[in-house]
């Protein structure tokens, strides 16, 4: 494992990246509405971001042929988009988007409703986002990465809900993926010691029923095996000696942690 250590001026640097990741985040959540296709998505998304003078982090990667992962109800996460998958009043929608400027990367990720939604998945999304809340809060110097996945877990669980282990967080910076992977379940006071200059993929991944997943066919999409909602929201934050930072916000928009 080789964690890379962002000086202060790194992570200011990635503050652009992270914002415009961002930008685009809630552009695109503005659009989850009943008839548009995810590939509609998509394509405002890539325009969007090249229009911003970032480059669309996912499209390529590993060959994902998306600028965005677009995850409906039981897709968990890296949903391609399609023009065949249209929203209809009631889905759940993962939308994950990451933008490169400057060379530097911002990944984040939002559970959006389509319309108005069942109660089963308004609760899904509430206690993921919360999840992911709690988590960002122990990502602090003197914490270590099992307190991250702690943080997760001791909610989902607490809600009888089933934590993705399978898919995780991670380091992120000149890379999309860099050590550590961050997971989503752990132990207090356990593994890698956290310090100042680490940045993170946060992500929670949490599903109404069976923690266990499935693969699509097309090598991408995972989906949770018994059919049932998942939720995923996730932010890029930085720990600093005073605690965590997220770089994936807009001013005004993101809520103050710990
Ligand atoms: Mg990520």
């Amino acid at each position: 494992m080789h964690i890379i250590i962002k000086s202060p001026g790194e992570i200011e640097d990635m503050k652009e990246a992270g914002r415009l990741s961002a930008m685009v985040l809630r552009e695109v959540g503005k659009r989850c509405v009943p008839g548009v296709s995810t590939l509609e998505l998509d394509q405002f998304a890539e325009d969007f971001i090249r229009r911003h003078g970032g480059i669309p982090a996912f499209k390529g990667y590993g060959g994902f042929p998306g600028s965005i992962c677009a995850s409906v109800n039981d897709e968990i996460v890296h949903g391609i988009p399609s023009k065949k998958k249209i929203l209809k009043k009631g889905d759940i929608i993962s939308i994950d988007t990451g933008a490169t400027v400057n060379g530097w990367v911002g990944d984040n990720a939002w559970t959006y409703p389509v319309g108005s939604i069942s109660p089963e998945k308004k609760k899904l999304l509430e206690v993921t986002e919360r999840c992911m809340w709690n988590a960002i809060k122990a990502a602090r110097p003197g914490n270590r990465l099992g307190d991250i996945g702690h943080a997760v877990e001791s909610i989902a669980r607490s809600n009888s809900y089933g934590v993705v282990r399978e898919l995780t967080g991670h380091g992120i910076g000149r890379d999309m993926h860099e050590d550590p992977s961050v997971s989503n379940v752990g132990m207090p006071h356990t593994g890698k010691k956290l310090q100042p200059g680490m940045v993170l993929a946060i992500e929670p991944m949490v599903n109404v029923g069976t923690r266990k997943i499935r693969f699509g066919k097309d090598g991408w999409l995972i989906s949770t095996a018994d059919g049932k909602p998942s939720a995923h929201f996730e932010k890029t934050v930085a720990i600093t000696k005073d605690g965590p930072m997220i770089l994936t916000c807009e001013p005004g928009y993101d809520r103050p942690v710990g």
